[in-house]
């Protein structure tokens, strides 16, 4: 197994060449785009590695994942229902072109900006600083990795040009979708978007995503099944941004991408998987990364097709 691996990344290492480094959040063009890791973790708790997995990165949308689980965990499903729904827009994450319908919760799904945004407001705490802490120990107690924190340049970056983002909060506001602050959500979900993780941590997530919401290395149920169905589903059909229909035909099974370069990938009954490779396509996803998990896809029969 590492010894696949490790050609996976040799195989998929030039692809860094031809995608390119996300820069509309200033901090994230530092990212040298060589970079692969590759980390997967099976059923009986065996961790498999290559390349860069240990680099931090930051999850940016991948964390989206843990706002909706959270939100199901706090609110429960029929509140996250009726404020965003389940289908693949069709339009890039950070759209704020919805002039050909009116704003509604059934346009938008939890792994786009807006409907992640609108997700904050359904994680319980009196303060939106009490939501993200809430959710950086959910990320923690998940991932076993009680090292991750915040990448405090890369959230001032954000911060500082995430005018889009803005501009879909007050949207929200306007459409009377979210009643809170919009400055004080977005301020969550900054943050969210700026925490740090490595190939292991996500491989460590999505392992208990693939596994109904049960640790397999202890035995634990960390959070109830019905929500990792929950989950799972919406990451297959909205998890690789608009290129969420193509990642079924190639890797096929549920994954998540963040423009930080990573994706968590989800092997329904088999493994976590964690890559990073932050050179992106047009989509927005790892360019090396969806390489690399197709051609492990292929040699370990991963599709649930
Ligand atoms: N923080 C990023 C944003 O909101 C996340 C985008 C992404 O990873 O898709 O623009």
């Amino acid at each position: 197994m590492d010894a696949l691996l490790q050609d996976i990344v040799r195989q998929c290492r030039p692809y860094g060449a031809l995608g390119k480094v996300a820069n509309y959040i200033p901090e994230l063009s530092k990212a040298d785009p060589d970079k692969l890791g590759l980390c997967l973790i099976d059923s009986e708790g065996s961790m498999h590695c290559a390349g860069d997995w240990q680099d931090y990165f930051t999850m940016q949308s991948v964390i989206k994942t843990l706002i909706l689980l959270l939100a199901l965990m706090d609110s429960g499903i029929g509140r996250v229902r009726s404020l965003v729904g389940v289908e693949a827009t069709g339009k890039p994450f950070d759209t704020f072109n919805y002039s050909d319908q009116a704003l509604t919760g059934a346009n938008i799904n939890p792994m786009v900006n807006t409907g992640a945004i609108a997700l904050c407001t359904l994680i319980h705490g009196e303060t939106y600083g009490e939501k993200f802490r809430r959710l950086l120990e959910l990320t923690r107690y998940l991932s076993g990795d009680d090292t991750l924190e915040v990448d405090e340049a890369v959230y001032r970056s954000e911060k500082a040009t995430g005018n889009k983002n803005r501009a879909l909060a007050y949207m929200l506001k306007a459409y009377g979708m979210v009643s809170d602050d919009a400055d004080e959500i977005l301020e969550c979900y900054f943050r969210a978007c700026s925490i740090k993780a490595n190939c292991a941590a996500l491989a460590r997530i999505a392992l208990v995503f693939a596994h109904h919401g049960r640790d397999v290395t202890t035995g634990e149920q960390r959070f109830a099944p019905i929500y990792a169905r929950y989950v799972n589903a919406t990451l297959m059909t909205c998890g690789m941004y608009d290129g969420s229909g193509e990642f079924a035909l190639r890797g096929g099974f549920p994954a998540k991408s963040g423009v930080g370069g990573g994706i968590m990938g989800v092997v329904p009954g088999r493994m976590g998987i964690g890559v990073f490779a932050p050179a992106l396509d047009k989509k927005g996803n790892s360019l090396a990364g969806v390489n690399a998990l197709e051609l492990l896809s292929e040699a370990l029969e991963l599709s649930v097709f």
